[in-house]
């Protein structure tokens, strides 16, 4: 079971998605790294646990390594990765897709309802 990106309303690799998988990056060690990743995401009271991962649609496509280069007789030769990774610090900034604007707004009782049902 892939990791489910913690960014609330970002439903990648929920069940809903139907197999299709987003690469996720977990949390940087670096406490000052990840508190600038936390004040970028918007979610409220969020602490991350060692298990919670951001998908890479938050970042941009500049922070993601899909390819090792290797130099072989004097040419560059690209592999894509099966897991890409993020550059050395990297921040997610992109957030602007949501349909939802996460501060001050009220969540109305239907939509609860579907959240629920999308969980299951
Ligand atoms: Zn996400």
């Amino acid at each position: 079971m892939p990791d489910r990106c913690c960014v609330t309303n970002c439903k990648s690799n929920y069940k809903s998605t139907k197999g299709v998988y987003v690469s996720v990056f977990k949390f940087p060690k670096d406490e000052r790294l990840k508190s600038e990743w936390m004040r970028k995401i918007p979610r409220q009271d969020f602490e991350p646990s060692q298990r919670s991962v951001v998908c890479e649609k938050h970042f941009h496509d500049d922070c993601i390594i899909r390819y090792d280069e290797i130099l072989r007789n004097g040419e560059i030769c690209r592999f894509q990765r099966k897991n890409p990774k993020l550059k050395p610090g990297s921040i997610p900034t992109i957030f602007s897709w949501m349909p939802i604007i996460l501060f001050g707004t009220r969540t109305s009782e239907k939509e609860k309802q579907r959240r629920k049902i999308e969980e299951k």
